[in-house]
C-alpha cells in the first residue's frame, strides 16, 4: 500500500496499549530488514530518517527506497522525519514524499518552540502529513547533536499539557530519562511524569533513545501511554557486530553482499524482537 501517516496508527496505539516502532533508515539492508521484520510479525513500524542520513542516502533515494518497500507490501509504513531543525527542513521533507515529519524545537525556549510546532502543524495537516514535537531535552548523541546527559533536563508535565494543547501534536517526545546511543548504566526512566502527561493529552507520547532500555521499562511505559518507541542504536550494534564477525572467520571476503546480508539478517531479529516487545506484532 501506499506510505500512510501516523495518525490512524497512533490513536489505535494509544486506545489498545502496544507502542508503533520507528526504526531508523540508513541504508538499503536497514530498510530491507525492518521491512522483513515487519512482514513476519505482521507489524506497522515506522521508518525514521535523520536529517544526518538524508544527507548521506539523499533525499531522492530515501523516498524512493521507502516507498518501494511500503508499495509492495500490505503492511502500513510510515515515512517519518526524526528530529527535524527547522521549519525549511521539515517543509522539504514533505515535499519530498514524507508522511510524517518531527520538529525539534525543544533546544528553543518555550513559545519560540510552540510557536513554530503550531505553524508545521497548520502546513502538515493541510497536507495530510502526521507530526511529532518535542519538548525537554533528550540526552545522548544523534548525528552530530549532542548534548551531555546531565543537561538534558526533563519535561515538567504541565509544560508537555500546555505544549501539545497549543500545538495540536499528533505525538509528543518529553525527556523522561532516556538517552540517544548507547546507556553506561541503567536509564532512571521517570514514569510518574509519562503517567501523568499520557492522562492528560489524547495523543500517545514518544519514547526516544529506546535501545538498550530493559524490557520491563519499555512493557510499563507503554502500559502508561508511551505509543511510539524509537530504536536505531541496537540495529546499528546488530549490523556493525555481524560484520566484524564475519571478517574475523573470513579476512579475505570482498563481496559487500557476503558481509552486508548476515549484517541485515542480524538487524531484521532485532528488530522483530522489539516488535514483539512493543506489543505491535500482529496489528497490521
Ligand atoms: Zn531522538
Amino acid at each position: 500500500m501506499p506510505l500512510v501517516s501516523m495518525f490512524e496508527l497512533l490513536q489505535r496505539a494509544k486506545r489498545e496499549r502496544f507502542a508503533v516502532g520507528q526504526f531508523n533508515m540508513n541504508n538499503l539492508e536497514f530498510t530491507k530488514a525492518i521491512m522483513e521484520a515487519a512482514e513476519m510479525e505482521r507489524a506497522p513500524f515506522i521508518f525514521g530518517v535523520s536529517e544526518g542520513a538524508m544527507k548521506y542516502m539523499g533525499e531522492r533515494y530515501v523516498v524512493a527506497l521507502a516507498r518501494a518497500a511500503a508499495e509492495e507490501s500490505p503492511i502500513p509504513v510510515v515515512l517519518h522525519l526524526d528530529h527535524g531543525s527547522s521549519f525549511e527542513s521539515v517543509m522539504r521533507a514533505i515535499r519530498a514524499g514524507f508522511t510524517s515529519v518531527m520538529f525539534d524545537g525543544s533546544h528553543l525556549p518555550f513559545a519560540e518552540n510552540v510557536r513554530i510546532t503550531r505553524e508545521i502543524v497548520r502546513v502538515a495537516h493541510a497536507m495530510g502529513v502526521s507530526v511529532e514535537g518535542e519538548l525537554g531535552t533528550i540526552g545522548g548523541v544523534e548525528d552530530d547533536l549532542s548534548v551531555e546527559e546531565e543537561d538534558a533536563h526533563i519535561a515538567k508535565p504541565e509544560e508537555a499539557i500546555r505544549f501539545y494543547e497549543e500545538t495540536g501534536v499528533d505525538a509528543l517526545a518529553i525527556a523522561v530519562g532516556t538517552a540517544h546511543g548507547m546507556y553506561k548504566g541503567r536509564p532512571h526512566i521517570r514514569f510518574e511524569i509519562i503517567d501523568e502527561v499520557a492522562r492528560a493529552i489524547p495523543v500517545p507520547i514518544v519514547l526516544h533513545g529506546g535501545s538498550g532500555v530493559p524490557d520491563e521499562d519499555i512493557r510499563r511505559a507503554i502500559a502508561l501511554g508511551v505509543g511510539k518507541i524509537n530504536v536505531n542504536t541496537e540495529n546499528q550494534v546488530a549490523m556493525t557486530q555481524t560484520i566484524k564477525r564475519v571478517f574475523e572467520g573470513k579476512p579475505d571476503v570482498y563481496d559487500p553482499r557476503k558481509y552486508l546480508g548476515p549484517a541485515k539478517d542480524a538487524m531484521r531479529d532485532v528488530v522483530r524482537g522489539k516488535m514483539r516487545l512493543f506489543g505491535s506484532s500482529g496489528k497490521a
